[in-house]
């Protein structure tokens, strides 16, 4: 069993070996020379600020990045923060069919939700989680890069996302709505801890995908193209699931993640994200327990059309296999009983656990190693993480194996926290707009002085 699983395990060189590329990989991404050839494409956004805390209004955001689309109403009252929201499905033939039947279908979710609200009269602006790797081009401009995480809709790459929605909106002609926000999810994660904790300079994704932001002086960033005013500051979204693209990971990968990667909607790409996220975290383990299983190490050789079913072990499986803290193997053999395994044996139990705990402490790891990177570049003394998506939330042991890891490679005496971020992609997006929403009305009455980008 050892022999088959070794590859999961990293030495401490490989790690620290790996924060060096990381950092190599940002610095690359944000030199105006070198960025075109980069893979980790450290894409400006356009907030500049954490908030001051004195948003306020009701706002609707989109979350859509991954495994849920969700419409939202916030309403912002200082420390205050409510909301009301609904997780609406995104069938899978829309996920891979075209732009506009994406973009209608989100319309239609809009208008559904605003009807139960009983908001369709009114004007409320909006903000839009959008977390896909998009090319910033103002607060409300964002154009897609590529599609990652399963979505592959025809006619968006190259385009607008706001755009595009602004146009469905317009198809429906019964909803009164204005984009003024388009953000990234990481930035929605570091925007809303950065609501209570002034310290919080990363935003961290563990979820279906996994990114960060952090903030960045503009002096570091070469492909900075806006004015220069105070706080001379903004933050960056690394898109460091991509790291990896080029090959410079192929030293640690296993023969289980070139087959994830090669069954993937987008194979050779994102090869940082298939090591760690949630979307990919399961498979791994199934193809690795069904190595086991072959040469005959579990199940007595005998498995079953579940386990062998590509995609059909979940991640949140290995979190609940990781949970078992006895002998018992409750959880384990709960999953065991949902794969259609017939026998199994304490000693399986025990393998399967392994197996996921090599997996999932790789994958915390390896995240590790991307924050320590940026902790090491930002160079502060105290900073919040402020990390968003069920992996990090549900696993039982993430959040532990980060600290330890990220501790082991940062600078002596940097000190950092890692706080779980509660609906960042809703409560940042809500305020992001916010901001965008005072300075417009401020424009407006002072015609045209200090023009705000976009
Ligand atoms: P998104 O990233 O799309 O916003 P989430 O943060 O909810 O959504 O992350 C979804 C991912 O988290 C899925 O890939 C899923 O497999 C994984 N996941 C869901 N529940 C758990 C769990 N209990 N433990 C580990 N991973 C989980
Ligand atoms: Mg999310």
């Amino acid at each position: 069993v050892e022999n088959l699983v070794r590859p999961f395990i990293l030495k401490d060189e490989d790690y620290k070996r790996l924060m060096d590329i990381m950092l190599g990989e940002f610095n690359k991404g944000l030199g105006k020379e070198t960025n075109p050839t980069a893979k980790v494409k450290m894409y400006p956004t356009y907030v500049r600020d954490v908030p001051d805390g004195s948003e306020n209004g009701n706002f609707l955001a989109l979350d859509l990045g991954g495994t849920n689309f969700r419409v939202l109403l916030i309403n912002l009252n200082g420390q205050e923060v409510t909301m009301e929201s609904k997780i609406y499905l995104i069938p899978q033939h829309i996920m891979t069919g075209t732009g506009e039947q994406l973009f209608d279908h989100i319309a239609e979710c809009i208008h559904k939700f605003m009807s139960n609200h009983d908001l369709l009269k009114e004007k409320i602006p909006l903000g839009f989680t959008f977390s896909f790797p998009c090319k910033q081009i103002g607060l409300n401009h964002a154009i897609l890069t590529q599609w990652t995480k399963g979505f592959k809709c025809e006619g968006v790459e190259g385009e607008d996302v706001v755009r595009l929605l602004h146009e469905a909106i317009k198809r429906r002609g019964d909803i009164d709505v204005e984009c003024l926000a388009v953000i990234n999810d990481t930035v929605g994660a570091l925007m809303s801890c950065a609501h209570s904790d002034r310290d919080c300079a990363i935003g961290l994704i563990l979820g279906t995908g996994t990114n960060a932001c952090y903030i960045e002086k503009l002096e570091n960033v070469g492909l900075w193209d806006g004015d220069y005013n105070e706080p001379k500051q903004v933050m960056i979204n690394t898109e460091w699931g991509a790291l990896g693209d080029d090959g410079c990971l192929d030293f640690v990968k296993t023969e289980y993640d070139r087959q994830v990667d090669k069954h993937s909607i987008n194979p050779g790409r994102q090869i940082y994200e298939k090591m760690i996220s949630g979307m990919y975290m399961g498979e791994i383990v199934r193809l690795a327990l069904e190595k086991l299983r072959k040469h005959g190490l579990l199940f007595g050789g005998k498995g079953s059309e579940e386990l062998s079913t590509r995609g059909r072990f979940y991640t949140k499986y290995v979190s609940e296999i990781e949970s078992d803290v006895d002998d018992h193997f409750k959880n384990t053999k709960q999953v065991f009983e949902e794969l259609a395994l017939e026998k199994y044996s304490d000693e399986d139990c025990r393998i399967a656990q392994y197996v996921c705990s090599l997996v999932s402490t790789r994958a915390a790891f390896l995240a590790s190693v991307g924050v320590a990177a940026l902790l090491n570049k930002m160079d502060r003394q105290d900073v919040t993480v402020a990390v968003d998506g069920s992996l990090y939330r549900f696993h039982p042991h993430f959040h532990d194996l980060m600290v330890e890891k990220i501790q082991q490679l940062v600078k002596p005496g940097m000190k950092f926290k890692l706080m779980l971020s509660h609906d960042g992609s809703g409560k940042g997006a809500a305020i992001v707009t916010a901001v965008a929403n005072r300075l417009r009305e401020s424009e407006k009455e002072s015609i045209g002085e200090n023009g705000l980008e976009n």
